[in-house]
């Protein structure tokens, strides 16, 4: 599914970069850490930063703690499964296993927890000052987004945000993209009593994959008693939950007790306009990348996952496949010698989609074909890939849940 999806619909916290007092960082051995741009001269290992801890940017940072001395940068201290975002919201045990300390899984890593805000020939400067320094760089900041920066708090939203949907007798869904598609499914199989109206401003639902899977998910919609509005728009700047009333770009008036807004982010690379990669960057705000995923002009600097030029989906699929390529080419490189010819390529992939609906059912797009029910759902929509996921990061390996 698209990286341009929202996780934030129902939470309601602003979006934040701010300056955290906390020094933000996880110590496993605190006298290693350096936050100069100074090398420390007892380092054996080189340095690999990576800045983003989401799909692509944990996956990396996991793959290469044993290989070199590893410093993940993210604005939380956890890593959430994105694709299990929605559901937490209806069920907000799945929360817990969607959503992964950072320190759970980079066991022989370092975690700063602040937003990088530039990137210099030899550091990655963060919002509370700190000058880290890197022999390799990977960028893997995907999508804005505004999440509570501890796992406890983000636990919290969840359950604020279900308490909120329980107590509504009516919901408001706006946007028909995948998020707001597996939202409404899901509320409207969880709670079939409850009145839940789709807004899209487009001509037809998910309209990043074929026409065909658009329409079988708005059947199947429309089959639950979900009313969806199509080439209407909700004015979000004047939307709110006071009167409980919404009025359509149409002139239709919605009533709803609450809102979720499932709408696209921007890709999260303005912070590196003014870096050393801002020539590197195209008209979309996107990192230009090389065969072996290197930022264009960079021999040290690589980027993956919804950021990246590659002409593909953004799907967090996508971007582990990046983060595995990347991750034997630093393997390469870390060990040293000329290994450049030997640096493995990345190539653009079809992949399947497959966008949930309800708990049982899901649209999957294959490469000619569509496909919908039940077959698709037991793929994703039970259990949506959590554990395998979490396996991924080396967690639950003998465990079994869900
Ligand atoms: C609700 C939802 C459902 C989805 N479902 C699917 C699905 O079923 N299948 C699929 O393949 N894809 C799905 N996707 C798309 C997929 O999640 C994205 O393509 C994927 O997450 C992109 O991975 P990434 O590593 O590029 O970035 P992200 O996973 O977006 O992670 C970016 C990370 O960077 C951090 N960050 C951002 N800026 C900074 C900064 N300046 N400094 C420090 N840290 C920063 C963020 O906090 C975040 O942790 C879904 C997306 C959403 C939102």
């Amino acid at each position: 599914m698209e990286g341009d999806r929202s996780p934030q619909c129902g939470l309601t916290t602003p979006r934040s970069t701010s300056v955290s007092s906390d020094p933000g960082v996880c110590l496993r051995d605190p006298s290693s850490i350096s936050s100069s741009s100074g090398r420390s001269g007892n380092q054996l290992w080189q340095r690999v930063v990576v800045v983003g801890g989401g799909i692509g940017g944990s996956l990396i940072a996991k793959s290469l703690q044993f290989n070199a001395d590893v410093i993940l940068i993210d604005q939380k201290e956890y890593f959430e499964i994105p694709w299990a975002t929605m559901r937490s919201m209806v069920d907000p045990a799945v929360a817990d296993k969607a959503i992964i300390n950072h320190t759970d899984y980079l066991i022989n890593g370092k975690v700063i927890t602040a937003s990088a805000v530039d990137i210099t020939d030899t550091d990655v400067i963060t919002s509370d000052g700190r000058q880290v320094a890197y022999d390799y760089l990977v960028v893997a900041t995907g999508h804005v987004a505004s999440s509570p920066k501890c796992r406890k708090d983000r636990l919290e939203k969840f359950k604020e945000a279900n308490i909120k949907m329980r107590t509504s007798s009516s919901v408001l869904v706006i946007g028909g993209g995948p998020t707001g598609v597996e939202l409404a499914s899901d509320i409207a199989s969880v709670y079939p009593e409850k009145k839940v109206t789709l807004v899209h401003n487009g001509p037809r639902l998910l309209g990043f994959i074929g026409h065909k899977a658009g329409n079988k998910a708005l059947d199947w919609l429309r089959s639950k008693n979900v009313d969806v509005l199509l080439e209407q728009s909700v004015d979000l700047d004047s939307v709110s939950e006071v009167d409980g009333i919404y009025i359509t770009s149409a002139g239709e008036a919605i009533a709803a007790d609450c809102h979720y807004v499932c709408v696209k982010r921007p890709l999260g690379t303005s912070w590196m306009r003014e870096s050393i990669v801002k020539d590197s960057m195209d008209k979309y705000g996107q990192l230009m990348v090389d065969e072996h995923l290197r930022v264009k002009g960079r021999n040290n600097i690589f980027a993956i996952g919804d950021i990246i030029d590659v002409p593909e989906r953004k799907q967090g699929v996508l971007a582990q496949r990046h983060a595995m390529v990347v991750a034997k080419n630093l393997k390469l490189l870390l060990k040293g010698g000329n290994k450049e010819i030997k640096l493995s390529k990345y190539r653009p992939t079809v992949s399947i989609t497959m966008v949930s609906l309800g708990k049982k059912d899901a649209v999957a797009q294959l490469p000619f074909t569509t496909m919908t029910g039940f077959l698709p759902g037991l793929i994703k929509s039970r259990e949506l890939f959590l554990r395998k996921t979490r396996k991924l990061l080396g967690l639950d390996h003998h465990s079994v849940f869900l």
